[in-house]
């Protein structure tokens, strides 16, 4: 009985690790894995490095990354030096059968932003611009059909789904924005992480601190940010869900304005937490939640 017992387990197992993914894939945000998972559905495992709250510009790889990033096939990161630390070694990752990408290097450099407090650099927050998002979508069916030829049809036809999808994405988001009056289209934040959505959907975007969150907000920008807010009336500020709010806080006290919630910036919501009865756990979801989070407290 014992016996059967075992065999049964066997073939069970045996079953099991027969329908196993074709492809080990790492991806640094939620942002990337989301979409990736999207686009290779069963035939991909995704690992995904950095979850809900962390700052992907602090991150540091831990031992069990290292074991994860070597075990891939395919490793997908954000690229435009989003991930500080980690994008030296990440890029050194490829050959030897590991193929790597940055998702966000096939986007036209003209359609990008660069700060001059970025030193050159780019801005690589470009997730909070769904049309420009969705143009990492390619990348990803390129990146798993050269691991997987046999399931690059497959990739290509759910790729294409999904930037339909993200197309539609766009489209709401134009629409729930037009619904906050023009002159209250100001949107204050903790980091400048939205500089690409106040492009794409209309709104004027000041960050407390600079486009990277490794510098602190100095006593000054507090100040000048009251100054600002004071003086153009604004009707509510945002914390960020990577960034610690104290300083928002104070801002919100000095200039005597509301917190009108708390925006996701560099992460994801945790998978299944909901808000506005949208998961926050993905990108879609995530960006709605944001998007209802800033029309309610403006409009
Ligand atoms: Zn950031």
């Amino acid at each position: 009985m014992v016996m059967r017992f075992f065999l049964c387990c066997l073939l069970l197992l045996g079953v099991v690790e027969a329908r196993a993914a074709e492809v080990r894939v790492v991806a640094t945000t939620g942002m990337i894995a989301d979409l990736v998972r999207r686009v290779g559905g069963e035939r991909v495992e995704v690992v995904q490095l950095m979850g809900a709250g962390v700052d992907p510009h602090l991150y540091k790889a831990t031992t069990r990354d290292a074991a994860a990033l070597l075990r891939a096939d395919v490793i997908f990161y954000s690229g435009l030096k989003l991930e500080g630390r980690m994008t030296e070694v990440l890029a050194k990752l490829g050959g030897a059968g590991r193929a790597v990408y940055a998702v966000t290097e096939a986007m036209d450099r003209e359609q990008l932003l660069a700060p001059a407090a970025f030193e050159g650099h780019y801005d690589p927050h470009v997730w909070f611009d769904v049309s420009l998002w969705a143009q990492t979508v390619p990348v990803m069916v390129r990146g798993l059909s050269a691991v997987d030829a046999a399931g690059a049809e497959q990739y290509a036809r759910r790729g294409a789904e999904l930037q339909l999808e993200l197309e539609a994405l766009h489209a709401w988001v134009q629409a729930e924005v037009s619904q906050i009056p023009p002159k209250n289209r100001v949107l204050i934040t903790s980091h400048d992480a939205f500089n690409y959505f106040g492009r794409a959907y209309g709104l004027r975007v000041v960050g407390l601190q600079g486009v990277s969150t490794v510098s602190e907000a100095a006593l000054g920008d507090v100040a000048s940010l009251v100054d600002f807010i004071r003086a153009q009336g604004v009707r509510a500020i945002f914390v960020e869900s990577t960034v610690n709010p104290e300083a928002m806080r104070r801002v919100a006290k000095d200039a005597g304005v509301r917190i009108g919630g708390e925006l996701f910036s560099d992460a994801m919501g945790a998978p299944g937490e909901m808000r506005f009865g949208w998961d926050t756990g993905t990108y879609e979801g995530m960006v709605r939640a944001n998007v209802e989070t800033v029309v309610e407290a403006l409009k």
